[in-house]
Formats: C-alpha cells, sequence, structure tokens
C-alpha cells in the first residue's frame, strides 16, 4: 500500500520502518530533519507525504503535534482525497481525537485512533498492541498493517474509544510502577536485599507484566528513555482530564502525578518514567 508516515520518533521510526520491510511503500516526514527510515522516501511537509496516499499513519507527541501536523501550515489534511484512511497512534485526548475525525471525515477520508501499547521494544520487534476505535470495515482494511507493526489488534469501538482504553490501561500501568518503585524504596531503606526481593516478587501474585518489563532496567539502573517521563506525565494529565470531563475520581493518579511533579522538576523529564524511583529514594534519603 502507499502510506504515509508522520513522525519518527521512539516509536514511529521503528512502526515505519516495519511498513518498509513489509513491502509497503513508504513516505516519511518528521517534524526536524534529518530523522529518517532506510528504503522510505522522505518528503518535506506532511501535505506532500500524505500526497497520493492510501493510508496517512501518525504517531506523534501530543494532541498539539497531531493538530498541528494534520491541520497545521502544509499540513496532511490538505492532501485528503475521498477514501484516504488517516491513523492515528498518539496518545492524545479522546475528545480532541473525535474532532479530529469529524474534521476528515468533512474531506471524505476516514479516520482511526489506534494508540499502542508495548514501548520501544514492542515497536522495535513488530510486537505492539494496537487499541483501535474505529469503524468496523476501516479495521477489519487494516488489518494487514496492524499485523506488520503488531502482535495484535483490539477493536473497542467507535472512533475514541480506542484512546479511552489506551488511557485506562496507562492509568494501571502507572500505578503499578509507583506501587513497586515505592515497594522498592521502603525494603531498601529497611536493609533488604533487592534480589531475593524481585525473587519472591516473581513468585507470588504481585508479578505483573510492568514489573517483568521494568525490573532489569531498574535493577541495573537503566533509567534512559524507553518511555520518556515527560510523556507518561503528558498522558496522566490526559487521564486526570479525561477524569474531570467525565465525572469521574481519580485520587491514587492525583497523588502520583505529584511525584511526576517533583520528578520533573528534578530534571527528569527525559528519562524514563521508571526514574519516578530516583525521586522516592532521594526524599527517603537513600
Ligand atoms: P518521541 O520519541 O518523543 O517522538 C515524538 C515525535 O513527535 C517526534 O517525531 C517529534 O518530532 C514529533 N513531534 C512532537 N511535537 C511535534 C509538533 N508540534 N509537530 C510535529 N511533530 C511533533 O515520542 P514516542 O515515544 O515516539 O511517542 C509518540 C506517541 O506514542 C506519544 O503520544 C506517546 O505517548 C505514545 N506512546 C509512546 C510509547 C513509548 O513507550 N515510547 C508507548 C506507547 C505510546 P521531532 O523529532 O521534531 O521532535
Amino acid at each position: 500500500m502507499r502510506i504515509a508516515f508522520l513522525g519518527l520518533g521512539i516509536m514511529g521510526r521503528p512502526m515505519a520502518q516495519n511498513l518498509v520491510k513489509a513491502g509497503h511503500q513508504v513516505k516519511v516526514w518528521n517534524r526536524t530533519a534529518g530523522k529518517t527510515v532506510e528504503g522510505a522516501a522522505v518528503a518535506a511537509t506532511p501535505k506532500e507525504a500524505a500526497r497520493d496516499a492510501e493510508i496517512v499513519w501518525l504517531c506523534v507527541s501530543d494532541t498539539k503535534a497531531v493538530e498541528q501536523v494534520l491541520f497545521g501550515h502544509d499540513g496532511a489534511a490538505d492532501s485528503i482525497q475521498p477514501g484516504t484512511i488517516v491513523v492515528d497512534s498518539s496518545t492524545i485526548l479522546p475528545s480532541a481525537s473525535l474532532k479530529c475525525a469529524e474534521r476528515i471525515r468533512s474531506k471524505g477520508g476516514d479516520f482511526v485512533d489506534a494508540p499502542v501499547t508495548g514501548s520501544k521494544v514492542g515497536a522495535e520487534a513488530g510486537q505492539l498492541i494496537f487499541i483501535v476505535g474505529a469503524r468496523q470495515a476501516t479495521f477489519d482494511k487494516l488489518q494487514p498493517l496492524f499485523a506488520t507493526m503488531g502482535k495484535s489488534a483490539v477493536r473497542v469501538g467507535e472512533n475514541g474509544k480506542g484512546l479511552a482504553a489506551k488511557l485506562s490501561m496507562n492509568l494501571m500501568i502507572a500505578l503499578t510502577f509507583e506501587g513497586f518503585a515505592e515497594a522498592l524504596v521502603l525494603a531498601k531503606k529497611q536493609g533488604v536485599d533487592l534480589q531475593p526481593l524481585m525473587s519472591l516478587i516473581n513468585q507470588s501474585m504481585v508479578r505483573s507484566g510492568v514489573v517483568d518489563y521494568k525490573a532489569p532496567f531498574v535493577m541495573g539502573r537503566d533509567f534512559t528513555a524507553n518511555f520518556p517521563m515527560r510523556l507518561m506525565h503528558k498522558d496522566i494529565h490526559l487521564m486526570l482530564d479525561a477524569a474531570r470531563q467525565n465525572g469521574v475520581k481519580l485520587p491514587g493518579l492525583e497523588t502520583v502525578d505529584r511525584v511526576y511533579e517533583a520528578s520533573v522538576h528534578q530534571g527528569n523529564e527525559n528519562l524514563d518514567y521508571a526514574a519516578t524511583l530516583l525521586t522516592l529514594e532521594k526524599s527517603a534519603g537513600l
């Protein structure tokens, strides 16, 4: 298929690379020039990338970035033809995504929210999970592309529902990691050796996918970004915004947000979100 891929960050670049490897005709664009994908053509603007594309896929930081890439100067929306499908894998507010969908549909295109889970490792290995809000027929049409970049795609419902589910899942990730980090700090402060503690965690019901993924990095004191803290912090604010819009209280998340605020203030925003552990250690005098 002819695919425009917009945004070549930690996630977008390997996703686009996997589309090229599968034999698709891919044209990429990234805001900062110089990021490329082997075997893909490079466009100067989103509008140029999207020209003649059957699918326009984007994966950029936040709501503002999505709006700029689609509807800003030389935005991809200028090239939308009847039948073009725009797929957004960025994590943004569901209500903002719905507005994007309306604007793309008014041009005769279709729109899909398809945020992902699986992080950098999943993107590189083509093992992402897509959490999708789309019309059923459009979802079906995209199956080969989901299968190229991921290990599964679940259609949650119509537009916006993919993002609504994604935010709920990231809420669990943020709280689960925070529980793990606080447990490590409390244990360490009491003089517990972390190796046997990890063995206990892995044998018991507190084991989790989040701990499985993060523990090797944390134990190796490697806080380079897989999922940068600035993006998880952004997601926490999206969750709190969605909660406010829907009359939901999230007291646990509000508390965790304060840990992120402190950690960002300490200069950790470009480290992995696991570096919130450093902030907890610091306040415990470790
Ligand atoms: P990233 O490495 O920070 O890349 C962000 C991308 O967005 C870059 O290509 C950046 O361009 C572009 N961008 C930012 N602001 C822009 C703007 N105003 N206009 C145009 N482009 C802009 O982020 P990532 O880790 O790939 O994440 C991308 C999305 O996936 C985010 O919504 C994130 O929450 C979500 N996500 C990430 C992970 C993960 O583990 N990393 C997992 C699941 C979901 P430049 O190169 O010019 O800065």
